[in-house]
């Protein structure tokens, strides 16, 4: 029988949101252990490892802002950094703040179930160590549970093959490699312009294509670090105003609402300009009117027949069945040009499916390809997969897998009536955008409630039943016209590899960031008394 650890809390995930759950945890002077499966700290930068990986926001507005120090003392190398750097600050970050001593790595959580005799949780990681908790906070990351192709044969492959979100620590040689891309989503957007550059032959297997726009990355050279840090509180305070905090805004006007040669303008400077502008700065109707839609759509259909030589393969990269922004818009650098080089070449999996994984290479239906690396990027389980692969059971021994399996049901996003003290940071129903400041702002408010509970003497919190209606209600309802809600993708919570994730569900809030604030806010400044608290 392991030896059973008590702690005030248990934190589950040292990535963004865990690091800094630990740290104002710990100022509370609270007993906290952070549970983390991998070896070090970073959550999605520390799996991601794959070629190309980096930012698509800003690096200085994904970044902390709890602390002036911080952002005193770090320098970034680019505008949207890539993984090492990411990873090397979020290392930085654990450094400063002392956080490793209260971290145990290699611990994936199996299992947590509440007792409510003890009002405590009982949580297992899977070597089998075992911890005793009042409180349980779930960091455990909406794009983290990843899933290999529901395709036979993958386990006969002989040679190397991969998830993107399970890449080696050591590097992968892929010098003149025949090597295969499953997947066109943001992650293999990224893995296919760089590995197009050193593989000798690169075969990119596309079920559903996706809009992609020019990132335009740049340096940023110690004078620009300079103004960028003197614009700091400028910036912050323009995510927290912004709709999905990022730098980046709708613009007001509407689509129609302007001459075609200046909606052309406007468009062709959005197309020119770094990040999400394009996607987060356009007209304000363009991802709930299907005619503006359809527009801004056949805009980047051209630039995409523009950029790619071979019109037959311009053709199959342009996406049929979803408008441009329903979809997350992968950002890329020269992607579409890598299918201009004599050693790429697409597979449309719509004329022809693949069959299965064979020992040498991939199998379609009307040819076979030889491989020696198989790069799956394939996506992952989205928004509710981390908590289905840990047997949460609340009262009563309900499991929270079943009772989310028609679409997770939450209060404020943060937790779930029959699960007393669990509170999930940046779960289901919680607004994603710019992650890291919907983080900083989960995380405070998750530690008002903690200060709350500690200074009060209380040992027990539970979302009301009401609670958990209205907002799951609210969530639903802020979904309606939105064209993305009617497009298979992670944000729908469709993942084809998965058993029970072919159906659509509202797994994220669709409103405004501040108006999501304001909610959360305006339960603290009542005392928390929409809670059952005891
Ligand atoms: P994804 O968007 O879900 O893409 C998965 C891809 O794999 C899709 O093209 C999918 O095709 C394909 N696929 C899955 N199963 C398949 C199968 N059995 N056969 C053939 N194709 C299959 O996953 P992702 O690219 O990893 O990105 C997920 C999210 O992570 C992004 O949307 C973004 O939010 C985040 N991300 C962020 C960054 C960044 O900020 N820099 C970078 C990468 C990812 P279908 O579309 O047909 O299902």
């Amino acid at each position: 029988m392991a030896t059973l650890e008590q702690y005030d809390a248990i934190i589950i995930g040292a990535g963004m949101s865990g690091l800094y759950q630990l740290h104002r945890l710990r100022q509370l002077g609270l007993s906290v252990r952070l549970l983390e499966a991998g070896t070090g700290v970073g959550g999605t930068w520390y799996w991601n490892r794959y070629p190309g990986a980096r930012f698509d926001s800003e690096s200085y507005s994904y970044a902390y802002s709890f602390s002036g120090e911080l952002l005193d003392e770090w320098d970034w190398g680019e505008h949207f950094a890539g993984q090492p750097e990411t990873l090397r600050y979020l290392n930085h970050v654990a450094d400063k703040f002392d956080l490793r001593r209260d971290i145990q790595f290699r611990s994936r959580v199996a299992a947590a179930h509440y007792d409510d005799e003890t009002r405590s949780w009982d949580i297992r990681v899977e070597d089998g160590g075992r911890f005793a908790c009042r409180f349980m906070i779930t960091a455990v990351g909406p794009l983290s549970a990843p899933t290999l192709p529901a395709i036979e044969g993958t386990e006969s492959f002989t040679g190397q093959s991969f998830h993107t979100a399970r890449w080696p620590h050591q590097p992968v040689d892929l010098a003149g490699k025949r090597v295969a891309v499953i997947g066109t989503g943001a992650t293999a957007v990224q893995t296919i312009q760089e590995v197009a550059k050193t593989v000798g032959q690169l075969t990119v297997f596309q079920r559903t294509p996706n809009w992609c726009a020019p990132l335009h990355n740049a340096k940023i050279g110690p004078e620009e670090m300079v103004r960028l840090r003197a614009g700091y509180p400028e910036m912050f305070q323009r995510c927290q105003e912004t709709f999905s905090c990022f730098i980046h805004t709708m613009d007001p006007r509407g689509t129609f609402e302007v001459t075609p040669e200046q909606r052309e303008a406007f468009w062709e400077k959005l197309y020119g300009e770094p990040g999400f502008g394009i996607w987060q700065g356009n007209f304000r109707d363009m991802l709930t009117d299907r005619r503006a839609n359809a527009l801004i759509s056949d805009f980047v259909a051209g630039k995409i027949r523009q950029r790619v030589t071979d019109p037959a393969t311009a053709e199959k990269l342009i996406p049929k069945n979803h408008g441009f922004g329903t979809r997350r818009v992968p950002l890329e650098t020269r992607y579409y040009e890598a299918y201009n080089q004599d050693n790429v070449r697409l597979v449309d999996l719509l004329d022809t499916p693949i069959q299965r994984i064979t020992p040498t290479g991939i199998k379609t239906s009307d040819a076979d390809y030889d491989f020696d690396i198989i790069i799956y990027a394939t996506g992952f389980d989205a928004v509710t997969g981390s908590f289905d692969r840990i047997d949460i059971r609340g009262m009563g021994g309900q499991r929270l897998k079943d009772r989310w399996q028609g679409g997770p049901e939450t209060y404020l996003g943060v937790m779930v009536n029959g699960f007393p003290n669990m509170m999930m940071l940046i779960g289901p129903h919680m607004a994603l955008g710019n992650i890291p400041r919907s983080i900083e702002y989960n995380v405070d408010w998750v530690t008002g409630l903690m200060r709350h509970v500690h200074d009060h003497g209380i040992i027990r919190v539970e979302a009301t039943e009401a609670g958990v209606t209205t907002w799951t209600d609210h969530v639903k309802a802020l979904g309606v016209g939105l064209l993305s809600n009617e497009v298979d993708s992670w944000m729908t919570g469709v993942n084809r590899n998965v058993a029970g994730k072919q159906v659509r569900v509202v797994n994220r809030y669709s409103g405004s960031a501040p108006a999501y604030r304001a909610r959360c806010d305006e339960v603290a400044a009542n005392g928390y008394r929409e809670l059952m608290l005891g």
